[in-house]
């Protein structure tokens, strides 16, 4: 090289090295062949030093700063540069900066003169700080991963749907979860979306089209739910995307698309479980309300509305209208299970309702108070007027002979029995028994029939009961023999009671085939003695006062021996 020549270079050298110090750049001169380098201030500045602090500089100078793991990787490119397996030396490093931080570089270089021999002598590089640009690429770069994770995690499809002027429609970009929805890969699906439509059950398609339609014309955000069906199998899908219109009229969605199946289904089931609850609680007559005990204000079900016979658009129950509905009979019991602190119960009552229709509910022990809400308390109340009626009919039953619907043999002596355990004094609880039965009753029967034989015990049933004050008691104690018990009477009293019977069937005429006959009865009356420990003694002294009168003749009333 001759002297012009180097001046040139030196010249040229000279004005690449402003460039690039005011590039900004370091900028590094390298004699590969003895190792010397030349650094501007801005290569040491990068790393935290100046230029006087790295005296002397050489190759050296750059092994130590760079990481060993980059330099390797630097050395390499070096070789691949001077080999001509690369056009020139570029590569990337990390390099320790002075505070021990790590400085990115990209640092590039040329071969700038060669030996007489032809070897790499001088070489010029420079490099710039790629920190920054590293660090947004790496959290990009994470971030990118997490979304990707994200998206091919959920149970749908994270998608950019486009729908151009000339009608195409594709999904530029869809991740994996598209196959669940649609059962085709974001592929298949990247220049042209027409093979999803086919998908859409044919019963939601039009309005699919429609809403996307709308979104289109408006660039309302979409949102739809609708059915598809993919190998046979109907799924419930939730869209929701936001369209923003690109300057050639394209518009594209950014959006998502959820698999609702299962929660549909649940939410089928609940409505279900629900609608069977109302259903249940209607069928058996089955309310609840909720009393605040401050305000006196209530909250009905929709079912205590109906067993109340209320407005529930008009009324607004409270406790006091609650309690008015009440019978007054039972108005006390109830009220007290609005008191704080009640404790559980189960009880019966009755409310009358508007048309004075009683009606019997129970009340389930189902107050509650929380320690949250100790105001408010719960109660169950059931509608239980059939039952009642049947118990109160069964009690009726058991208690009733049904031919006369006089009390029945049980019930009679039971209450005779009560007479007698009574705490009050015997001679303050006079009273007395007419024991009667049909003088040759056998006739009527064999005469005209069993039939006609129960007509003439109803008939006669029903006379006594006419007859009697409301508080005697007469009942069918067997076949064709009755007893009533007389409060208050002595043994003559009652016997002119048996005497008024006896009359009276003896007037009442019957009629079978044609044929008028009457009846007879004989009547055995005991009064109540003071020394008599149980009943069956007097009813004993009943019976014998009419076997006596069956004896001397029947149709008579025969008063018993004290
Ligand atoms: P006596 O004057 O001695 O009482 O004669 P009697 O025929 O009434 O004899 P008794 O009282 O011993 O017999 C009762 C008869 O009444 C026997 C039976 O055929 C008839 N009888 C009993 N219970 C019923 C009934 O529920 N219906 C009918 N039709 N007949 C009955
Ligand atoms: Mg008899
Ligand atoms: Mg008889």
């Amino acid at each position: 090289m001759n002297t012009m020549e180097n001046n040139a270079l030196a010249t040229e050298v000279a004005q690449l090295r402003a460039i690039v110090d005011g590039s900004h750049m370091g900028s590094w001169m390298w004699n590969v062949q003895t190792g010397e380098v030349v650094f501007n201030e801005r290569w040491a500045e990068m790393f935290g030093y100046t230029l006087e602090e790295l005296q002397p500089v050489s190759y050296a100078t750059w092994q130590k700063l760079c990481l060993p793991k980059d330099l390797a990787i630097s050395e390499q490119a070096l070789d691949d540069y001077f080999n001509g397996k690369a056009n020139k030396y570029s590569t990337e490093a990390r390099v320790q900066h002075k505070n021990g931080g790590i400085v990115w570089i990209r640092d590039t270089g040329l071969i700038a003169t060669y030996t007489s021999e032809g070897k790499p002598e001088w070489m010029c590089g420079g490099h710039v700080d790629i920190t920054e640009f590293k660090e947004n690429r790496m959290a990009l770069a994470e971030s990118r991963e997490r979304l990707q994770k994200i998206a091919d995690n959920m149970q749908g499809t994270l998608y950019q749907f486009v729908k151009r002027p000339d009608g195409n429609v594709a999904f530029p970009y869809a991740s994996s979860g598209i196959k669940l929805i649609y059962g085709v890969t974001p592929e298949q699906v990247k220049n042209d979306a027409t093979v999803v439509f086919k998908a859409i059950h044919p019963d939601d398609l039009a309005r699919v089209e429609q809403s996307i339609e709308q979104s289109y014309q408006t660039l309302e955000p979409w949102e739809c739910e609708y059915r598809v069906i993919v190998e046979n199998q109907v799924k419930w899908v939730y869209g929701h995307s936001t369209p923003e219109r690109e300057a050639d009229g394209t518009v594209l969605w950014n959006g998502l698309l959820i698999d609702q199946t299962e929660r549909k289904l649940l939410e089928k089931r609940l409505a279900q479980t629900q609608s069977q609850l109302e259903a249940a609680q209607r069928v058996a007559h089955l309310g609840y309300w909720q009393a605040d005990v401050n305000t006196g204000e209530m909250e009905w079900s929709e079912t205590l509305f109906l067993i109340l016979e209320q407005d529930p658009l008009r009324f607004k129950p409270t406790v006091h209208d609650f309690l008015g509905l009440v019978h007054a009979s039972d108005r006390d019991k109830v009220r007290r299970g609005f008191e704080p602190g009640y404790p559980g119960h189960e009880f019966d009552f009755r409310v009358v309702l508007r048309n004075q229709e009683i009606r019997w509910l129970r009340q389930w022990g189902l107050i509650h108070q929380s320690k949250s809400d100790p105001h408010l308390i719960r109660g169950t109340l059931q509608d239980i007027t059939e039952r009642k009626e049947l118990e109160l009919m069964l009690l009726e039953q058991s208690t009733r002979d049904s031919l006369t619907g006089l009390y029945n043999r049980r019930y009679f002596m039971d209450f005779i029995e009560k007479r007698f355990s009574s705490n009050r004094a015997a001679d303050q609880n006079i009273f007395s028994i007419i024991s009667f039965d049909f003088d040759h009753f056998k006739r009527v029967n064999d005469n005209y029939g069993h039939l006609v034989g129960d007509e003439v015990l109803r008939v006669i049933g029903r006379i006594v009961f006419d007859t009697i004050r409301e508080t005697e008691i007469a009942a069918r104690v067997g076949g064709e023999e009755f007893m009533i018990y007389v409060p208050g009477a002595s043994a003559t009293e009652a016997a002119t009671l048996a005497e008024r019977l006896r009359q009276k069937a003896m007037k009442h005429e019957f009629l079978a085939d044609q044929t008028k006959f009457t009846v007879t009865i004989t009547c055995g009356v005991a009064e109540r003695q003071v020394t008599e420990r149980n009943f069956q003694e007097l009813l004993g002294r009943a019976d014998r006062a009419l076997y006596k009168g069956k004896e001397s003749g029947r149709n008579k009333v025969v008063i018993a021996e004290p």
